[in-house]
């Protein structure tokens, strides 16, 4: 029998030791740049169940995967999600349980979160106005969003980022607003440009597509900014960049005007149990079928993911015409 590997490593020589694990497709919000306004959920039974889940995430963290991130869909309107998180935050070997989340749930769940385990949070804003929250995310509630916002950081996480998707003619004006609500709440910022996943009729992509370097632009008028380097792996594929005034840091995640691939250190789930090599590639292996195979063990669970780990694309090609490059949704690919 083949020794297993503790580390996972690709044939480019990229370690993975990332993973993005969705644990529901399904969302309260349907954002106008995610979600169709009729979506088509997968069936319940399709989807992996809690314990599948944490099988999945102890296969990788045995395989030398340090950092998880839970992710959707809206991770914390699964059903159960915080006994899940509850047994992950205790998982040897886990160094970072993270979360990224539309902060609905965060008000009532901030502070079990903190105790589990949760050491970061992302949370998406894209607009400071009630209304265009509202058209934006079709569903969601501004208030409420900022209220949890704001119960997260009084909670005390290592560390809070907002993640703001701009789109030109709708919210690129608020760019130097958002800066200053992080900024207010000594927490940091990415700015991320729209990519070309699923097919939505709302808006057109090739229009709204608004660039990293426009948007350091405006907000380089108003605040100094000062290059923290290139992206590591651990930061993942942003780069940022601080202001002499404030511990905020203020990042750019740019899949169509700078591409990281080559730094790439991580792969995604999705809520069927797809694992997904690369954002931008279909390349894919289905876990579920293995865990839920009568043979199944943990060990072929482990070499299941260490085969898949060999067919990582070596990167990603978005370009700008506003097709969809690849029609799984974000809520399917596990943002
Ligand atoms: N529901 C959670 C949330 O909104 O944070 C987690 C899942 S969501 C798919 C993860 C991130 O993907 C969010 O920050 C969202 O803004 C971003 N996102 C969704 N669709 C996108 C797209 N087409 N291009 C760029 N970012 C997108
Ligand atoms: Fe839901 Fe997040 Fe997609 Fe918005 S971006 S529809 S909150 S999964």
């Amino acid at each position: 029998m083949r020794e297993l590997p503790n580390k996972l490593v690709d044939r480019f020589g990229r370690s993975v030791d990332y993973v993005r694990l969705s644990v529901t497709d399904r969302c309260d919000f349907r954002c106008v740049y995610c979600m169709a306004e009729d979506m088509t959920f997968v069936p319940k039974p399709d989807v992996l169940t809690l314990e599948e889940l944490y099988r999945v995430s102890q296969a990788f963290v045995e395989l030398g995967v340090g950092k998880i991130r839970l992710t959707g869909g809206e991770p914390l309107i699964r059903n159960n999600i915080l006994s899940l998180i509850e047994q992950l935050g205790q998982l040897d070997g886990l160094d970072q349980l993270v979360l990224t989340t539309n902060g609905s749930q965060l008000q009532r769940m901030a502070g079990r979160l903190h105790e589990y385990g949760v050491k970061r949070i992302n949370i998406s804003l894209d607009t400071l106005h009630g209304r265009k929250f509202r058209h934006l995310t079709r569903h969601g509630n501004l208030d409420q969003v900022i209220a949890g916002i704001d119960t997260a950081v009084a909670t005390g996480f290592e560390r809070i980022k907002i993640n703001a998707v701009i789109l030109k003619g709708r919210n690129e004006d608020e760019a130097l607003d958002l800066v200053n609500f992080a900024r207010q709440r000594a927490i940091d910022i990415a700015f991320i440009e729209e990519m070309p996943l699923g097919l939505i009729d709302e808006h057109d992509r090739a229009l709204s597509y608004c660039s990293s370097d426009e948007l350091r632009e405006i907000i380089g008028r108003r605040h100094t900014l000062q290059s923290l380097g290139e992206p590591a792996g651990d930061a993942g594929p942003a780069r940022y960049f601080s202001m002499a005034d404030s511990p905020t840091r203020v990042g750019f995640i740019s899949p169509h005007s700078h591409n990281f691939c080559h730094l790439c250190n991580r792969v995604r789930v999705t809520a069927e149990g797809r694992l997904l090599l690369c954002l931008g590639n279909e390349h894919s292996v289905d876990l579920r079928a293995v865990l839920r195979s009568p043979a199944y063990t943990p060990e072929i669970l482990k070499r299941a993911i260490i085969d898949a780990i060999a067919i990582k694309p070596e990167r990603h090609y978005f370009d700008n015409s506003g097709e969809p490059d690849i029609v799984r949704f974000m809520n399917m690919t596990g943002g």
